[in-house]
């Protein structure tokens, strides 16, 4: 595997480093001390600039490469937040913070975004500049939305953007990406439903939250099947239903919680309305209250069709062409790198990191073989999209 020999050569450094960050995860937009970690190591490898705090404790950094560059630069993103997951791998860098885990391998993505730095702050073979973006809040909080909005693209110059996420149980070091959409959007809906409560014997003075809820749940499950036109993906999921306390209480209140996730911002609106539409037709149906509350959380992640299959090319020039999977495909999960892709073109990549625990999972952990491979490809992502002239 042609992973560029310098960077193979100081491959127990990002060894090292992953595992420092492992121990020491961070939730959301508080990732100070992962901050402070990336700001060391880039001042050693002697980047132009550094900046601090742009969505609290997000990071970019800019290396300046030789001679011009026309239009907009290359931004790598890589995501530095952890899960509030209680660790179970029983390794020896295991997370030293009680209820908090680096379970999504962002502690990896972080690591090859810095083996790219030094490599690229020490060649320089690319013409411009690039900007290396560490980001907070992967996971909740969309701190890619909160970077944007303070605009940092347009302040750094950033015309394409590409992110890098591990993927387990794909073989390690192999690549995936394709053009369109490759991640769905992530809305969240709260149902509160208000009735009479009293007492269970006598269910006839009451207005009963629980039924009305279970006609909610059931009738939601109608709009995938009966709403949405048959080519369209689309999932809605009720995750929680809290109501009641005794056996003998017909109880005042219910909740209802879920996500939907979808690809088209049609199928968004079409949803968000018989949602409104069904909710307050049961409500009226059960004699009850009930209030709908959608947010719009993370959008679909759509890569450019053309950068994509440029990602592709350059994951090939890495990885060998039976490597890299180039093709449609979707999954259900979702991304807030999303919102950069909103504003630039560019792509997500996946890459694989071999068997074990899948992510969100308290046995997982990134696997430190794959860190040069990543970096080689965020390095050649910048030398061939910005070449040297002459
Ligand atoms: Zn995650
Ligand atoms: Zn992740």
């Amino acid at each position: 595997m042609p992973v560029i020999n310098s960077i193979a050569g100081f491959a127990e450094d990002m060894k090292a480093w992953r595992r420092h960050l492992h121990a020491n995860p961070e939730l959301g937009f508080d990732c100070h001390d992962t901050a402070s970690f990336i700001v060391e190591r880039l001042r050693e490898f002697g980047v132009d600039e550094i900046h601090q705090g742009i969505a609290k404790t997000g990071v970019v950094a800019i290396i300046e490469g030789r001679g011009r560059h026309r239009g907009g630069i290359v931004g790598l993103r890589a995501d530095m937040d952890a899960l509030p997951i209680e660790e179970s791998t029983g390794a020896e860098h295991a997370s030293t913070r009680a209820g908090k885990m680096h379970a999504c391998g962002h502690d990896g993505h972080t690591t090859m975004l810095l083996g790219a730095a030094r490599h690229l702050a020490e060649t320089r073979n690319f013409s411009g500049k690039v900007a290396l973006i560490f980001q907070p809040a992967e996971e909740a909080g969309g701190g890619a939305n909160v970077m944007v909005q303070e605009g940092m693209l347009d302040s750094f110059g950033i015309g394409q953007v590409y992110a890098l996420h591990n993927a387990p149980g794909y073989p390690a070091g192999h690549f995936a990406t394709g053009p369109g959409p490759v991640l769905a959007g992530d809305d969240i809906f709260h149902i509160h439903i208000t009735g009479v409560g009293g007492h269970a014997a006598h269910p006839d003075e009451t207005r009963d939250p629980v039924m009305a809820a279970v006609g909610i749940a059931q009738a939601l499950q109608t709009i995938v099947s009966r709403n949405i036109y048959g080519r369209d993906e689309m999932v809605l999921s009720l995750t929680q239903i809290h109501t009641g306390s005794s056996d003998n209480i017909i109880p005042e209140k219910a909740y209802l919680n879920g996500t939907v996730r979808t690809f088209d911002p049609l199928v968004q609106d079409r949803v968000e309305a018989r949602m409104h539409e069904i909710v307050a037709g049961q409500a009226a149906a059960y004699g009850v209250e009930a209030v709908l509350d959608y947010a719009r959380g993370y959008p679909p992640t759509i890569n450019d069709p053309e950068k994509s299959a440029f990602a592709a090319e350059v994951a090939r020039s890495v990885a060998g062409e039976d490597n890299v999977t180039y093709r449609e495909d979707r999954s259900m999960g979702a991304e807030d790198f999303a919102f950069m892709l909103q504003e630039r073109p560019g792509a997500y990549m996946l890459i694989g990191q071999g068997e074990g625990a899948g992510l969100h999972q308290p046995g997982y952990d990134f696997n430190d073989e794959i860190a040069p491979v990543g970096a080689s490809y965020f390095v050649r992502l910048v030398e061939t999209a910005q070449p040297l002239e002459g």
